[in-house]
């Protein structure tokens, strides 16, 4: 299955879909001109606009993936609390 698949939406519009993309270039959701607002604001805007962005969302089914996620965590722990 490709990216550009031209394929009705999910959302049941029946209108032609596309891949939403992050600022990463990873596949979000298949959006149409219907939904594409309505799946855009289930995510933190910055996911879209900011290729740094930290997400505990599982955007990227790929095993690779989740290892470096994983080994980032665990990093991330060892740092000190910034909420205070
Ligand atoms: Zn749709």
């Amino acid at each position: 299955m490709g990216l550009h698949d031209k394929k009705p939406c999910p959302c049941g519009s029946g209108k032609m879909s596309w891949w939403l993309s992050d600022a990463r270039g990873i596949p979000v959701s298949r959006v149409c001109e219907d939904c594409e607002k309505k799946i855009m604001a289930k995510y933190r805007p910055e996911i879209f606009t900011n290729p740094e962005y930290w997400t505990d969302e599982q955007v990227e089914p790929d095993e690779e993936y989740r290892k470096k996620k994983t080994a980032k965590l665990k990093k991330r722990k060892t740092k000190k609390c910034k909420c205070k």
